[in-house]
């Protein structure tokens, strides 16, 4: 299929939007992508400081990510992945015991035997739903988005089960609480995981996971600092996209348009949107976090790249991972860098705390809580970064508004969503969305032309 001459606007140069142009420019269309941030990326994004590497957003590609890992190899980056070779760790009165992505879950004393037995129940709801959990095509997993992920642990499986092996990954990967978390999200994500025949890995870049959104925008007409602020139906069909850039505004004319921004933006975008349709998107919430990089001087225990920590031990602290465990050249010889990621719960109540209080909160709460990983005898630097909008939450209904714009009840001619709250909470999820959008507009477009 070709859609040779048509121009198309890509809004949003996260990996859902830099995936959707890349699709598009291959069949054949004109596409500007137009970003408002100075650089390409959104939730993907390296930065160097004082030669260490920082993840601001995601920090790892799983082992589930085949279009993500197929892309990888498509970009020519096969060689720069690098395998995360010890994976997470939880924390039960002081001590620290290995929990995931491999199966030790079930060999570990974090929880007794008791416990241990109710997780033939969470096998078995893996089992009977099978068919309905498919991590390309989260929609089908609404017949069983009836009941958040508390309700269902305590409901079938333990109360230590919910607070010591399920909810610190949920906590401490996509800062969400179990109580606004449906278990169709647990579900799926379990599903994947487990369906790895050499059990989950986890993988990063050589330069860091930026490396993949400078790959997929190399080559592409990305207008970076351009700030969208409306789309307007034009007269004639397509429509006219309005931005700011550099002081100035500009107006493309596109045939067709695919919105690759987070949900909560796009209301703002087609103030023209139904009622209907404005629902949609707004009823998308969003976690928060804090992130606190700190350099040191030395390097830090290798005992593990994440600590996940429960909220029964801790309100405030969700996580952290030790950089040079994940990728020893992510820091020059004998530096460090550990990311301690604030919960949800805790960013949103302290959020009008300074940063210097912030960050003196959050060191202080790794130090009574894991010791060993303290940075402050040899600190070299601290950054803190605020993330208002973390990963889109796929709580009890939010299945069900998929399965609705999966039957096309959302989309318009010619105008396409993309991102993470409709494709997965992760860069699988992106990327897949993004490509999907691109795949609609390409089949309007040349029927349209033939
Ligand atoms: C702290 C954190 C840790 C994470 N860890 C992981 C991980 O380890 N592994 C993993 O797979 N995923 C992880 N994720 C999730 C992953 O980063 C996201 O799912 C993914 O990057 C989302 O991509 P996206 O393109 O949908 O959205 P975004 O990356 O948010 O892209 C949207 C883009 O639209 C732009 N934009 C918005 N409004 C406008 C406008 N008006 N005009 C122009 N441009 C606009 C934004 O600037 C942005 O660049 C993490 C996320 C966070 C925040």
């Amino acid at each position: 299929m070709t859609v040779q001459g048509r121009t198309v606007v890509v809004i949003g140069a996260g990996v859902a939007g830099l995936a959707a142009a890349r699709r598009l420019a291959a069949a054949g269309a004109t596409v500007t992508l137009l970003e408002r941030c100075p650089v390409v990326g959104g939730r993907v994004r390296t930065e160097l400081v004082e030669g260490c590497r920082v993840e601001l957003g995601a920090e790892f590609l799983a082992s589930f990510y085949s279009r993500t890992l197929a892309l990888v190899r498509e970009l020519g980056l096969a060689d720069e992945l690098r395998r995360i070779p010890r994976s997470a760790a939880t924390l039960r009165n002081g001590r620290l015991y290995a929990l995931w992505p491999n199966a030790t879950v079930a060999l570990t004393p974090l929880v007794s035997p008791r416990h241990k037995f109710a997780l033939s129940y969470l096998l078995g709801s893996l089992a009977r739903y099978a068919p309905l959990l498919d991590i390309h095509a989260f929609h089908k997993a609404s017949p069983i988005d009836d009941a958040s992920v508390t309700a269902y642990a305590r409901a079938h499986l333990s109360d230590d089960l919910l607070e010591y092996v399920i909810q610190p990954p949920l906590s401490g990967i996509f800062y969400w609480v179990p109580e606004r978390t449906s278990r169709a999200l647990l579900l799926l994500v379990l599903r994947a995981g487990l369906s790895q025949p050499a059990g989950m890995r986890l993988f990063t870049l050589s330069r860091g996971l930026g490396q993949l959104a400078a790959a997929l925008a190399s080559g592409q007409d990305v207008r970076l600092g351009a700030e969208v602020e409306a789309v307007v139906p034009a007269a004639g069909g397509g429509y006219s996209v309005h931005a700011r850039s550099g002081g100035g505004a500009m107006a493309l004319a596109a045939d067709a348009v695919v919105v690759a921004t987070t949900a909560s933006a796009v209301p703002q975008l087609l103030p023209w949107l139904d009622a209907d349709r404005r629902a949609f998107f707004n009823a998308v919430r969003y976690s928060t976090t804090t992130t606190l990089a700190v350099g040191t001087r030395g390097r830090l225990p290798r005992v593990t790249y994440g600590l996940l920590f429960p909220r029964r031990e801790t309100p405030f602290l969700a996580s952290a991972t030790v950089q040079t465990v994940k990728d020893p050249s992510s820091a020059p010889r004998g530096r460090d860098v550990i990311c301690l990621h604030l919960s949800g719960p805790a960013t949103a109540a302290l959020r009008d705390y300074d940063n210097d209080t912030l960050a003196r909160l959050m060191l202080a709460d790794l130090r009574r809580l894991a010791p060993r990983f303290d940075p402050l005898p040899q600190q070299l630097f601290q950054h803190l970064y605020r993330c208002g909008e973390a990963l889109p939450e796929f709580e009890v209904g939010h299945f069900r508004r998929l399965q609705r714009f999966a039957r096309g009840e959302i989309e318009l001619p010619h105008l396409a969503f993309a991102g993470d709250y409709l494709g997965g909470p992760f860069i699988e999820g992106a990327i897949v969305s993004g490509e999907a959008a691109a795949e609609r507009v390409i089949a309007r477009l040349a029927s349209k032309a033939a």
